[in-house]
C-alpha cells in the first residue's frame, strides 16, 4: 500500500526513508522561555509518527532578518547547542530534520527591516531601508554562518526560505527589485543574491548536508516572475550546489487563497510539475497536501519526488505510520480551516489545531492512555464535535462510555457544515470519529432522543451534556411568514429557494449560507478554483496570474448585519478575506448598519444607515446566531448525577469547533 509514497529517497550521501517531508511551521514555541523542550517533545512525537523528513519554523540568519522583535535566530555556537535538544530527540524516532534559514526582508515586523528597494510591503506597517552592496555581502556570508552553526546543533540540513515573499524573493522579482546595480535590473543581477547565498552555504557545510532551496515557483502577485525566470533560477540553484528544491506557491501579500480549505487538493501540484525534468535534483511538491491517497498520486504519477505536508502533521502526528500499517481510516485529517494554526499564529496566540488540540502542546496534554483508576460508566449526550471528542477521549482512558444523539448520523452541526462548498474536508473528521468510535469501544446509540429520566433510569452517575445549540429565534414582525428559512433548511435544502435572498447575520454560518446560494456549479475543481482566483495554468505574465473568470450565479443574495462597519468581522484572519473577496465576486451586496422591521409578502423591511428600504427577495434566511440547548441540565442534576458542560451546551456565544473539540479532550 502507498508503495511509492513509502519508497526511500536516496541523496547519495544519505537517504530519506520515505517520500513525506514535514514542512516548515512556525510555532512561536522556538522563541518560549523554555520552549525548546516542548518544541523537542513536538518534533520528537513526529519522528515517531513516522515522517520521513521534517523543517523547522523560519530561524533568522541575524538581526535583520527577524519576522518580529526577538523571533527566533542562530548566530552562534551557544544558540546552535540548545537546538541539540530537539535533533536529538528527532534522531532517536530514525527521522531527519533541517532547520530553516528564513530573512523576512520586508515583511519583518520590526522598524529595522532591510530589503532590496526601499518599497513597503503592502501588508507591512514599515518602509524598508535599502540593502548597501556591503550589508548585501554580509548577509550572504550570515546565511553561510547560520548554516553552519545548524549542522553544529545536529540537523540533518538546512532549508533556505526563497519564497513566499520573503527577503530572497524580493531580491528575484523586478516588482520588489528595482536596483540598477550588480544585484538587481536583468535577470542575472536578479538572481546573484540566491545564487551566491546557495554557493556560501554550500561551501562553508560540505556535501555531505542536506540543502533544501524553497523556490517561488508561482508568485501570484503582479510583476512577479516569469516561468522562465522560474527555471532559470532552479537551474542556477542547482548548479549553485543544492540537494533539493521545495515549492513555494505565492507571496504573502497575494490576494489568491492558496492553502485554505476552498483550494481543491493538490491544487498546484501542476506547477512542480512543470519543473520536473528542467533540473536533476529531487522537487518536493506542496499545498492543500492532506491524504496518503493524495499524495501516493503525485509520487507515483512523476508529479514530483517527494510531498510536502505541513498542517496535516498538527492534525495528525502519526499521519505516515497509520498510513504505512493499513490504519489510514485512523488518519485525523487537516481540514484546511487554519482556525488554531495560522489564525493563532498571526494573532500571536500559540498556535494547535482545531481537529488536535494537543498539537503543540505535547509535554502539556499527553495523550491519552488506559488507566487503571476506576473504571467508569459515562453517558455523552450528543455527537456533535464536542460529543465525539469527550466520547472518544473517555473511551481511550479506559472508561465505559455511552454516546448518545437523536440524529441518525454523527457529527451535529459538522453535517451541515460539510455541505458548504469548499467545506468538504469536514467530511473527513466524520470518518475519523466515526472509526475512532469502534476502534476506542464506545457504545454508540443513534437515533436516540435521551431524556433526563433515559439517563437517570439507566442508573448513569456521570452525564458528559455535549447537546449543542438551536438557532437563534427573532422577534421580527412576519417571522413566521413563508419567506422566513432557517439556515438549516436553506443549506439542507429542505426547502425551495428562489432567485433573490436575503441573509439575516453576518457571522461564519451568514457567509457560508452565502457562499453556498450563490456558488456556481463544480467549482471545486481544480481548474475551475484556478480560473476563479485569476491563476493561470499556461502562465502567460508575470507571477501567473490573469483576470479572474466568474461564472454566473445562481441567484442574487443580500447579507446584512445590524452592527456599523465591516462584515464577517469575527471571520479569521487568514479566510475572512478570501470570503469577503468571492462574495463581492458574485455580485452579493454586503450592509452594515441595518434595523430589521418586518417581513411579508412584498419582501424584508429594513433601514439601511437611517434609510428605509423594502428588499424585494424571495427568501429571508436567519443566521442570527444560536442558544445553548441544555433542557437536560436541571433535572439531572436534580438527581444528584455529575454532569459536565462542553462546546455549545455551555456556552453558545463564540463557538466554533475548536473550542468544543477542546473541551471534549480536556472532561474529566
Ligand atoms: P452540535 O454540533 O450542535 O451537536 C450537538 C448534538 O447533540 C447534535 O447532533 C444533536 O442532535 C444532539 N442532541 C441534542 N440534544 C440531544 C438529546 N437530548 N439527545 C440526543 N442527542 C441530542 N465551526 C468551526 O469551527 N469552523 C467552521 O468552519 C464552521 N463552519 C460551520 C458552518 C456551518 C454551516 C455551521 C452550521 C456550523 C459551522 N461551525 C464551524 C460551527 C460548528 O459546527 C459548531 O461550533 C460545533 O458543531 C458545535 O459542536 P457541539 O458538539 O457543541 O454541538
Ligand atoms: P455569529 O458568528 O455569532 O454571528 C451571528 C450573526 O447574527 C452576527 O452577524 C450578528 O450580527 C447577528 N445577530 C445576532 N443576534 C441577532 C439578532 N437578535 N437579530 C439579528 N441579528 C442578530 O454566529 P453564527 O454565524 O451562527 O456562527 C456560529 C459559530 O460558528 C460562530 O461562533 C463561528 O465562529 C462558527 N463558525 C465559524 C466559521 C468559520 O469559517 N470559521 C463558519 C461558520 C461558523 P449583528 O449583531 O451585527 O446583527
Ligand atoms: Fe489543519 Fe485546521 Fe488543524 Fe490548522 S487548525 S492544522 S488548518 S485542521
Amino acid at each position: 500500500m502507498y508503495e511509492h509514497l513509502f519508497s526511500p529517497l536516496d541523496l547519495g550521501f544519505t537517504t530519506i526513508k520515505n517520500r513525506m517531508l514535514m514542512g516548515s511551521m512556525h510555532t512561536g514555541l522556538e522563541e518560549e522561555k523554555g520552549g525548546l523542550h516542548r518544541l523537542a517533545a513536538y518534533f520528537a512525537e513526529r519522528a515517531k509518527g513516522g515522517v520521513g523528513l521534517m523543517v523547522t519554523g523560519g530561524v533568522a540568519p541575524n538581526r535583520q532578518g527577524w519576522l518580529m522583535p526577538f523571533s527566533a535566530k542562530m548566530t552562534s555556537s551557544s544558540e546552535a547547542r540548545r537546538h541539540q535538544l530537539v535533533t536529538n530527540a528527532v534522531h532517536e524516532h530514525d527521522s531527519k530534520i533541517c532547520m530553516q534559514i528564513l530573512h523576512a526582508g520586508r515583511y519583518a515586523a520590526h522598524p529595522f527591516l532591510v530589503a532590496p528597494s526601499a518599497i513597503q510591503a503592502p501588508i507591512s506597517p514599515f518602509k524598508p531601508w535599502k540593502m548597501s552592496g556591503r550589508l548585501i555581502r554580509a548577509t550572504i556570508s550570515d546565511f553561510a554562518a547560520c548554516a553552519a552553526y545548524a549542522r553544529e546543533a545536529g540537523y540533518d540540513g538546512i532549508e533556505i526560505m526563497g519564497s513566499e515573499g520573503y527577503l530572497i524573493n524580493q531580491f528575484v522579482a523586478p516588482r520588489t527589485n528595482h536596483r540598477t546595480d550588480e544585484w538587481g535590473g536583468d535577470l542575472a543581477g536578479r538572481l546573484r543574491f540566491p545564487t551566491e547565498i546557495m554557493k556560501a552555504v554550500r561551501a562553508k557545510v560540505g556535501h555531505d548536508f542536506i540543502v533544501i532551496f524553497r523556490v517561488s515557483m508561482l508568485d501570484l502577485v503582479e510583476n512577479g516572475s516569469t516561468w522562465e525566470e522560474v527555471v532559470t533560477l532552479a537551474k542556477a540553484i542547482e548548479a549553485a550546489g543544492a540537494t533539493m528544491i521545495n515549492t513555494g506557491i505565492g507571496w504573502h501579500e497575494a490576494r489568491v487563497p492558496t492553502i485554505a480549505t476552498l483550494v481543491p487538493r493538490g491544487a498546484y501540484t501542476w506547477v512542480t510539475q512543470r519543473l520536473m525534468g528542467e533540473v536533476n535534483i529531487p522537487l518536493i511538491t506542496s499545498n492543500r497536501i492532506n491524504t496518503p491517497e493524495k499524495a501516493e498520486e503525485i509520487i507515483a504519477s512523476g508529479m514530483a519526488n517527494m510531498v510536502s505536508m505541513a498542517r496535516p502533521f498538527l492534525a495528525d502526528p502519526y499521519f505516515p505510520e497509520k498510513a504505512r500499517t493499513g490504519k489510514s481510516h485512523l488518519i485525523n485529517t487537516c481540514i484546511g480551516c487554519n482556525q488554531a494554526c495560522l489564525d493563532h499564529v498571526f494573532a500571536r496566540k500559540e498556535p494547535s489545531c482545531l481537529v488536535n488540540p494537543r498539537a503543540c502542546r505535547e509535554t502539556i496534554l499527553p495523550l491519552a492512555e488506559k488507566s487503571t483508576a476506576a473504571h467508569k460508566k459515562i453517558a455523552v449526550v450528543g455527537a456533535g464535535p464536542a460529543g465525539l471528542s469527550a466520547a472518544t477521549e473517555l473511551a481511550a482512558r479506559g472508561h465505559e462510555v455511552y454516546l448518545y444523539d437523536s440524529a441518525a448520523e454523527i457529527g451535529g452541526q459538522f453535517n451541515i457544515a460539510k455541505r458548504i462548498p469548499g467545506k468538504e474536508e469536514f467530511y473527513e473528521t466524520l470518518r475519523y470519529y466515526k472509526n475512532l468510535i469502534t476502534e476506542t469501544g464506545v457504545h454508540l446509540h443513534l437515533n436516540t432522543r435521551v431524556s433526563a429520566q433515559d439517563l437517570i433510569g439507566a442508573q448513569f452517575k456521570e452525564v458528559i451534556l455535549a447537546t449543542g445549540v438551536v438557532p437563534r429565534n427573532l422577534t421580527v414582525e412576519g417571522i413566521d411568514h413563508p419567506k422566513v428559512v432557517s439556515y438549516i433548511d436553506a443549506i439542507l435544502g429542505h426547502k425551495p429557494i428562489g432567485k433573490k435572498v436575503a441573509i439575516i447575520g453576518a457571522g461564519g454560518i451568514g457567509f457560508d449560507t452565502a457562499i453556498k446560494l450563490t456558488a456556481p456549479e463544480a467549482h471545486t475543481e481544480v481548474a475551475a478554483y484556478l480560473s476563479e482566483w485569476g491563476v493561470d495554468i499556461n502562465y502567460q505574465n508575470r507571477g501567473g496570474l490573469m483576470k479572474p473568470v466568474h461564472e454566473n450565479t445562481p441567484r442574487q443574495v443580500w447579507i446584512l448585519q445590524r452592527t456599523k462597519g465591516k462584515m464577517g468581522n469575527k471571520l479569521g484572519k487568514t479566510t475572512g478575506w478570501a470570503h469577503r473577496i468571492a462574495l463581492k465576486s458574485r455580485g452579493v451586496k454586503m450592509l452594515d448598519d441595518v434595523a430589521y422591521h418586518k417581513i411579508d409578502d412584498s419582501g424584508l423591511h429594513v433601514t439601511i444607515h437611517g434609510e428605509p428600504q423594502i428588499l424585494d427577495v424571495d427568501q429571508v434566511v436567519i443566521c442570527a446566531g444560536q442558544e445553548p440547548l441544555r433542557e437536560l441540565l436541571e433535572p439531572l442534576l436534580a438527581a444528584g448525577i455529575s454532569v459536565q458542560m462542553i462546546g455549545g451546551a455551555k456556552e453558545a456565544g463564540e463557538l466554533d469547533a475548536k473550542r468544543a473539540i477542546e473541551e471534549g479532550i480536556l472532561v474529566q
